[in-house]
């Protein structure tokens, strides 16, 4: 089969995510035969470099032999078993080892399949605590601007993605949305620190408010990654920290994204130096290879819900696929390879790659920053440099810079107007320099009228 061949067999049958299907009329789809590495090949035998980690999930490559291995390895001893009642191997292994990897006080795993569901754990498990201790009041969660959580209703409804959320606004619980620290919006002369420092104030005035009627504010630390890669200082997530204690609500750390070695350190939390309520980890969690989430939480909450059954205290949440030990096999060789191969160390020099790859973007008249936390980096496309004015959404300008690269073979997907790398962390120096330029001459495009 090639790929013209399979393009029309799959459009007869598949509805693609996160996809207008007319599309498909002009833009063609790529069926992806093979990967390995940083690489993807399609039916015609083209490859493209992965610069989104396939939805930034994938982080030591396709078919990386150690991974295959240890799924292999798995697959003849047990595919999966309920975790109700039962127990397995790589669930108990997995468990021990995220706890001691993850910061102080997250003791309990709670395994669902995928981000969304971590998510949603996480909502009802605070709502569940608070209820657990009579305190009936507390409904409602706290978010941030430009937040996102996932697709599912609870989740959907903590996030803050227009273009995601709107049309289902009347099916979506009431949340409280507060200004995110995002420092692409901080004054002229203003640091970053400064700026997420100051925005803090609505935070906590919005908490001294409402702290009676709230569960949890929820956060993805450090990134905003589907609100168009914004970034933001740690000093928020210490004043957060110290302001959820202060006003007994939890803080939900969503690291679905961020987690596991994206922003400099193995948790984006760790460089704030706090230790959340809940944390949910999921993507990076199996190296991208299989769909598994864990929400982790304290002791303490934990055991808020262990009591006799007929207190019906209890957790009453599954999903069929809870705990997967396929899942959870790719991810203890995910955590064997960071251990073995020093990777939050050697991103470093890769992050410094991007770095020294992308500075000469800022001079150019269409972009507005260039910015980065570890192993992400974005280039803000504008109509104005001066005034920030954006490219009006309906011109689709990121979707030049995302065909351009495909015919450079380069996997890069941009977010409206922003072009980012977040690369498996098994790229070279090299590749980098061939992303930026694959982005410099697509930007070029991009913005040429
Ligand atoms: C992707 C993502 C999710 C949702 O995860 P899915 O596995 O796609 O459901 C949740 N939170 C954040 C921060 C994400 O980036």
């Amino acid at each position: 089969m090639n790929n013209a061949d399979f393009i029309e067999r799959d459009l007869r049958t598949i509805w693609h995510p996160c996809t207008q299907m007319k599309d498909h009329e002009w833009l063609p789809m790529i069926p992806i035969r093979r990967g390995e590495g940083v690489w993807l090949e399609d039916f015609d035998g083209k490859r493209y470099l992965d610069a989104i980690s396939s939805w930034w999930v994938n982080l030591f490559g396709h078919a990386n032999p150690r991974t295959n291995a240890a799924v292999k390895a798995q697959i003849d001893q047990l595919e999966h078993v309920i975790m109700a009642g039962f127990s397995h191997e790589p669930a108990l292994k997995l468990s021990e080892r995220l706890v001691q990897l993850t910061p102080n006080g997250l003791s309990r795993c709670f395994f669902a399949d995928n981000g969304s569901s971590a998510v949603e754990v996480a909502l009802k498990m605070s709502f569940h605590y608070w209820h657990n201790h009579g305190r009936n009041n507390k409904r409602r969660f706290i978010t941030l601007s430009n937040s996102y959580h996932g697709e599912t209703l609870g989740a959907l409804a903590v996030g803050d993605v227009e273009l995601y959320k709107q049309t289902y606004a009347p099916l979506l619980m009431d949340v409280i949305t507060v200004p995110s620290p995002d420092c692409y919006t901080r004054a002229a002369g203003e640091t970053c620190e400064e700026h997420s420092s100051r925005m803090f104030e609505h935070m906590e005035k919005t908490l001294s408010e409402h702290a009676d009627e709230v569960c949890a504010v929820i956060v993805e630390p450090l990134v905003q990654c589907a609100g168009n890669m914004r970034m933001y200082h740690p000093i928020y997530l210490e004043r957060l920290r110290e302001a959820c204690s202060r006003y007994q609500v939890h803080l939900i750390a969503d690291e679905v994204a961020t987690g596991f070695g994206r922003t400099g350190t193995l948790f984006a939390c760790e460089q704030a130096g706090i230790s959340p309520d809940f944390m949910c980890l999921s993507k990076g969690l199996t190296g991208g290879y299989l769909p598994l989430s864990v929400t982790m939480t304290s002791d303490e909450i934990y055991s808020a819900f262990y009591d006799d059954y007929q207190n019906l205290r209890a957790f009453l949440h599954s999903h069929s696929f809870t705990g997967n030990p396929l899942g959870c096999a790719a991810a203890l060789a995910t955590l064997d390879i960071f251990a073995e191969d020093n990777v939050i160390e050697n991103n470093r020099s890769l992050a410094r790659a991007m770095s020294d790859a992308l500075t000469e973007l800022n001079q150019h008249p269409q972009v507005a920053e260039v910015r980065q936390t570890g192993m992400i980096a974005a280039v803000e496309l504008v109509a104005d440099k001066t005034t920030r004015r954006a490219y009006p959404w309906q011109e689709r300008r990121g979707l030049r810079v995302y065909q351009h690269a495909l015919q450079r073979g380069v996997l890069l997907r941009p977010l409206g107007n922003v072009v980012y790398f977040m690369p498996p962390y098994v790229i070279t120096e090299d590749q980098i320099n061939f992303l930026a330029e694959v982005a410099r001459e697509g930007i070029g495009l991009a913005v040429a009228d």
